[in-house]
């Protein structure tokens, strides 16, 4: 997940502020032939929770970058055949798809991503990162631990799935879009909804956040490239200045926010990037600038691109020099807002109440960071939450993702996958009954 720092500790500090969310409603009155508390004791219990402790420092000790996760993917592909759990390899280079269930619908999915980062990690302890340069500091190696363990969860309790909870464990998270290309290898196909969740280790084990709508902002990337005319810095009418150009777009660029966007849609366009020329009495040909623009919902992402696009050429044109604009979309850097479902928020509150009690459940502010889960949200209704993986002072686990000192909480895993396995058998059972009220029976398989 691409999160500043400062952003990711204001946006912590600011859940302790939060108010709990609750509801009247409660799972018992669906009927669910298993309680999440069930789940979440049997998530609990020791033998449990260290083989699932352990998958996750196995992980940790060995981090891949994306599109390069082959032994992770091994070792999931390893761990669903000793649970009899079918699975789909490869999607994605290193992507897996495993199906737990009747293999009917309802179907609903549950991701997990297996990539690491070129960090190199500080923490000293027994498990720290064996390859030099590169680190799980995202806590990806935990999502893929929970998600293991809601297999193994579902797994035991098979005859109480009511239709097919699929497990997508995705490569390439961190930049790469592997979301988008596991989407293109088919792992959404027949999916109802999918949930994703994500560590936050300043947040306490067993609280969690999210909210509806807005969660995550859409961000993308841009280069442009200002041509003028070279020559001599005495002789400037001979030449066609492109710093000068380069100066008035990025001054213009300011005004994308500033003065058309509206004020109560946070949006941010940031040019982080200029180079051009490399002595002091020359005029340069070109110069290049950079950033990225952030927004949280499609139309003003969208309008944001395309004003970028006009701005950058049509004052690169006053100042008589041509600029071309590439936005990164090829090379997957490019994503999507994350926008939760209404109705899957209030499936996620009902089961996290039940689950870790109402007062686990932070309500949060959108931030401006952002994750590729956004990429299945665009096909169909996801969730995306924040788990604690801290401790209570805030104080042991406070470095934010993306930190050569990051580390978390493993008391925090059983409850990442209790909620899984919670959050999907409880949806596929709400999926039947619905149907079955509409229809008066459950559908054929496909
Ligand atoms: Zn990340
Ligand atoms: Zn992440």
């Amino acid at each position: 997940m691409d999160i500043p720092r400062r952003v990711f500790l204001v946006f912590l500090l600011g859940l302790s502020c939060t108010t709990c969310l609750s509801s009247d409603s409660s799972l018992s009155s669906n009927g669910s032939p298993v309680s999440p508390q069930k789940l979440l004791d049997f998530a609990k219990s020791r033998d449990f929770s260290e083989w699932m402790i352990g998958i996750r420092r196995k992980i940790h000790e060995n981090p891949e970058l994306g599109y390069e996760e082959f032994e992770t993917s091994k070792l999931i592909r390893s761990e669903l055949d000793k649970m009899g759990i079918r699975y789909k390899h490869p999607l994605a280079v290193t992507g897996v798809v495993g199906f737990i269930g009747t293999g009917k619908p309802p179907f609903v999915a549950l991701r997990a991503d297996m990539d690491a980062l070129l960090l190199q990690e500080m923490v000293e302890w027994e498990h720290k990162s064996k390859v030099p340069g590169k680190m799980h500091a995202c806590g990806h190696d935990a999502h893929v631990a929970m998600l293991l363990g809601a297999a193994k969860i579902l797994r035991e309790h098979q005859e109480e799935i009511r239709g097919t909870v699929v497990l997508v464990f995705q490569p390439a998270e961190e930049g790469g879009g592997g979301a988008k290309k596991m989407i293109d290898a088919g792992a959404l196909e027949n999916v109802d909804a999918i949930f994703g969740l994500h560590v936050a280790p300043h947040l306490p084990a067993s609280v969690v956040a999210s909210r509806p709508g807005p969660l995550l902002a859409g961000s993308g990337f841009f280069e442009a490239v200002i041509r003028g005319k070279g020559g001599h810095a005495a002789i400037p009418h001979l030449a066609i200045d492109p710093i000068l150009a380069a100066s008035r777009v990025v001054v213009s660029l300011q005004q994308l926010i500033s003065r058309e966007a509206d004020p109560l849609d946070s949006q941010v366009v940031t040019v982080a990037k200029f180079q051009g020329g490399g002595a002091f009495n020359v005029i340069p040909e070109s110069v290049t600038i950079g950033g990225t623009f952030r927004a949280f919902s499609n139309e003003s992402f969208m309008h944001l691109k395309q004003r970028i696009e006009e701005v950058v050429t049509s004052q690169a044109a006053v100042q008589r020099c041509h600029a071309t604009v590439h936005f990164f979309s090829e090379e997957n850097l490019f994503f999507p807002p994350t926008i939760n479902d209404e109705s899957l928020h209030k499936h996620f509150k009902k089961v996290a109440r039940e689950l870790l009690g109402p007062h686990k459940i932070n309500d949060m502010q959108p931030m401006m960071g952002s994750e590729d889960f956004s990429f299945y949200q665009e096909v169909i209704p996801g969730y995306f939450f924040f788990l604690g993986v801290g401790d209570d002072t805030g104080e042991r686990y406070d470095s934010a993702p993306h930190s050569p000192y990051f580390k978390i909480n493993e008391d925090g895993l059983p409850y990442g996958s209790a909620l899984h396995a919670s959050l999907a058998v409880t949806y596929l059972l709400d999926q039947q009954q619905k149907f079955q009220s509409v229809e008066g029976g459950p559908r054929d398989e496909l």
